[in-house]
């Protein structure tokens, strides 16, 4: 399956084995048993999926598991779950992907604060937009940067009155974390396509928080 094929609704494979681990990381072996029950996914107990790139990890199915562990800890503890998973995905993410971020050079540890966070953002949304057909573009504001996902796959699939979206928030707050050695950041997600709206828009404040 070529990379470039337009309108796939697949993830690489390594996308979805980081988020599997990272689930299993922060749920156990016992909980993440029961989410891909609940979520139909029993194929992937077990047997994650390969580390390649080939784009056969469903989007669906992200959706499906998001879904899943709202229903199995409730909305609050399913969210406060999915916010823990994004942030183990993005440390396993980086372990894997760390060679093209291309942050970890001394050009790139000197830069003023707010430059670092503006290269990371763009920096991992090119890696996104790269490896997987979701499409992302990071915009700015004076006080915000905004990190607009066209083609979410965390939400696909799903329908709900507010956003859901929690595990991109969780890898977008230790992406921050990692880039400030270890601030805090406010970061929301304001619109999201399970909504209704036209593309998942996530709000971060470049200002970290005292
Ligand atoms: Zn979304």
């Amino acid at each position: 399956m070529s990379q470039l094929e337009p309108a796939i609704d697949r993830f690489p494979n390594k996308l979805g084995r980081i988020i599997l681990l990272a689930m299993e990381e922060v749920l156990g072996k016992n909980d993440i048993q029961a989410v891909l029950s609940l979520a139909g996914l029993t194929h992937y107990i077990g047997s994650y999926p390969p580390n390649d790139l080939e784009l056969s990890f469903e989007f669906g199915d992200l959706g499906k598991l998001q879904a899943a562990l709202e229903g199995l800890y409730g909305p609050l503890a399913g969210m406060g779950s999915s916010l823990r998973i994004g942030r183990a995905a993005f440390k396993y993410g980086l372990r894997e992907f760390g060679a093209e971020l291309g942050l970890t050079d001394l050009a790139f540890r000197t830069l003023p604060l707010d430059q670092r966070l503006e290269a990371g953002l763009l920096s991992f949304a090119g890696i996104l937009n790269r490896f997987s057909p979701e499409r992302v573009r990071v915009e700015q504001t004076e006080t915000h940067f905004i990190w607009l996902i066209h083609r979410c796959p965390v939400c696909w699939g799903r329908e709900a009155n507010q956003p859901v979206c929690h595990l991109a928030v969780g890898v977008l707050q230790e992406m921050l974390s990692w880039l400030s050695g270890g601030k805090h950041y406010i970061v929301v997600e304001s619109l999201c396509a399970a909504a209704g709206d036209p593309s998942c828009t996530i709000v971060i404040a470049r200002q970290p928080v005292e």
